[in-house]
């Protein structure tokens, strides 16, 4: 039986964004604070993820084993280092947190059979890596907070009660939203999409519009669209893919927190375009 296992690690470094071949000008238009001398620092939490077939001990791999590689192939070399010195290929690309998830993998790959490589910036901006080339995925986790009211306007209060319960009532929610975006990695500045670009979409398009308000009520969509959690997840979806794609990458999953037990989340990837086309 083929298994999935995940081992936790913490490291601090600093970096600066900043290419030799730009002068100072160009260095702080393109990367803003992130070009400042001497660099900033984070607190980085490393997620690796290895597969392969549980032992007659029961296990994939000794859990003490992986941190040991872990260790020494990757937090020893970078804890409280000037990341942009101290791994050649970083003087090559940039970085990033999407790139460092992209060399680590590679650091690691011949010690481990990886499935997911997984790096947190900060516990709101993450950058996935699987293998694929330049390829990877950056999240970005945010919030808002809304009221809304599930019912169909063709039934009574009590038809809706009956369907909804008690979320046929007005209430409201402190919504966590996930957006996930793919693309590739530039081989010199390591971004996979402009952060801010990014950011910046979000306010403006999703953050911005649905913050404190009533859906039902102020958002045109959800005149006619009952705003369950799936369908909030569905219109944000819709209101990212195109100016997504317009930053250079392709939106791939949106994922919304509607209770810290309650979550939806949309695949943008190919496939889930294809079950829409069909009506699914
Ligand atoms: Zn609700």
């Amino acid at each position: 039986m083929n298994c999935i296992i995940h081992r936790r690690a913490q490291f601090s470094a600093s970096r600066r964004y900043w290419l030799p071949e730009l002068d100072e000008a160009e260095n702080q238009q393109r990367f803003g604070p992130c070009s400042r001398f001497p660099g900033h620092g984070h607190n980085y939490v490393l997620v690796v993820s290895r597969a392969g077939e549980l032992d007659r001990y029961g296990m994939v791999q000794n859990f003490s084993g992986l941190k040991q590689i872990i260790k020494t192939e990757v937090i020893r070399q970078l804890d409280y280092t000037y990341l942009n010195d101290v791994w050649p290929e970083f003087r090559q690309t940039l970085p990033t947190t999407e790139n460092m998830a992209r060399v680590i993998w590679h650091r690691l790959a011949s010690h481990l059979p990886l499935v997911q490589i997984q790096l947190f910036e900060h516990p709101e901006l993450w950058a996935d890596y699987r293998g694929n080339g330049m390829e990877a995925s950056l999240t970005l986790k945010t919030h808002f907070s809304a009221a809304h009211r599930l019912a169909l306007p063709e039934l009574s209060y009590e038809e809706n009660c009956e369907i909804y319960g008690k979320c046929a009532r007005s209430h409201g929610h402190n919504y966590h939203l996930e957006v996930s975006v793919t693309g590739e990695i530039d081989s010199r500045t390591g971004m996979l999409v402009d952060l801010g670009a990014l950011q910046g979409a979000i306010n403006e398009l999703v953050l911005e519009p649905l913050d404190h308000t009533f859906l039902n009520k102020d958002i045109a969509y959800f005149g006619t669209v009952v705003p369950t959690a799936e369908n909030i997840a569905l219109y944000i979806a819709r209101l990212l893919t195109e100016p997504i794609r317009e930053l250079g990458a392709e939106l791939e999953k949106v994922k919304l927190f509607e209770t810290p037990n309650n979550s939806c989340e949309i695949y943008c990837c190919s496939s889930s375009h294809k079950q829409e086309d069909e009506g699914i």
